[in-house]
């Protein structure tokens, strides 16, 4: 689709396991959004930025056919559908993005006739996945038949239209519910952020650039904190050794006090108690550990 438009546009899954992160995910990045009255678009208020809400499996299609320039889609369907394509220009992924995990799996009936991976060969297994199945049975020079089904592959094998699923896991409590148990992980999957393959002509690549640093700011961001503290200046050398994540930290000096500093440092998780006791026995007083809500790299 070659329209000049001004506005980026997102794809987001409508409704299902995805939706709510990566809402969460874009006004974090700092997005604040109107929903249109059919619900299918959520109008940015406060960039030129829209949200599109379709079906996840929708997603690398809107992305290679250039009607959406990013999309938030788990690395199962992008990598089906760039398996399944062959040589088509495929959505490139630009960074994981830590939620929606989950791995697509083999799994089998408890107490049945199939107990290892060689057993697979010449069974029927059922999937939505057949691309990623195809090519792991491939990899691992089996032959089997593969049984595509959209929805409710777990009963398959009850049903006797197959032997085997392959199929998404989480926690695996689906699988025990219907009497199955893995045999393998045939990809380990996550929501991505996932870039359309066309020369990006109708909306400025600055703008998608700038969505893209926010987005990795946002991450980047979730979990980090502030660690703030005073301390002998002598006891600086020992103290940067402790600080977890050993960013480069800040060091001021106290006005009034020169055998002083602050030390300042951004740690990419919690400091536990025996960090902060340890740091207090190096001389460090006043130690404060803060949220960082945002974070521009
Ligand atoms: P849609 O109506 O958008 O097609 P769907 O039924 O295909 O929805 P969901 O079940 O909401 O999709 O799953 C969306 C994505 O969530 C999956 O493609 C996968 O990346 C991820 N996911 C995480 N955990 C699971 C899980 N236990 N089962 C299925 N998908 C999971
Ligand atoms: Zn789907």
């Amino acid at each position: 689709m070659n329209d000049t438009r001004d506005r980026l546009r997102i794809a987001v899954q409508k409704s299902g396991r995805l939706s709510e992160a990566s809402l969460a995910l874009l006004r974090d990045a700092g997005l604040a959004f109107r929903t249109s009255r059919d619900r299918l678009f959520l109008y940015g208020e406060n960039m030129p930025v829209d949200v599109l809400l379709v079906r996840d499996d929708d997603i690398p299609g809107l992305l290679v056919e250039g009607s959406c320039e990013l999309g938030i889609v788990g690395r199962n369907v992008l990598d089906e559908q760039r398996l399944a394509g062959a040589d088509a220009p495929t959505a490139a992924t630009i960074q994981p993005l830590g939620f929606g995990a989950c791995r697509l799996a083999l799994a089998v009936p408890d107490g049945g006739a199939i107990a290892t991976i060689a057993d697979l060969d010449g069974s029927r297994i059922a999937t939505s996945y057949p691309a990623l199945l195809a090519g792991w049975l491939r990899a691992q020079g089996l032959r089997a038949d593969i049984v595509v089904l959209t929805g409710s592959v777990e009963i398959a094998p009850r049903l006797g239209k197959a032997d085997a699923i392959c199929d998404l896991v989480s926690s695996g409590a689906t699988l025990a519910a219907n009497q199955l148990h893995e045999l393998a992980t045939i990809l380990h999957s996550e929501a991505v952020l996932a870039r359309s393959p066309h020369a990006l002509g109708a909306v400025p690549t600055q703008l998608i650039e700038r969505l893209c640093a926010r987005i990795a700011g946002a991450l980047s961001g979730a979990g980090a904190r502030l660690l703030m503290l005073q301390a002998p200046r002598s006891a600086l050398a020992a103290i940067t050794q402790l600080l977890p994540g050993r960013e480069r930290p800040s060091v001021v000096g106290l006005d009034g006090y020169p055998d002083d500093i602050a030390v300042q440092a951004l740690c990419r998780t919690t400091p536990d108690w025996q960090q902060l006791e340890e740091l207090k026995r190096l001389g460090a007083r006043s130690v404060m550990v803060l949220n960082v809500e945002r974070m521009l790299a």
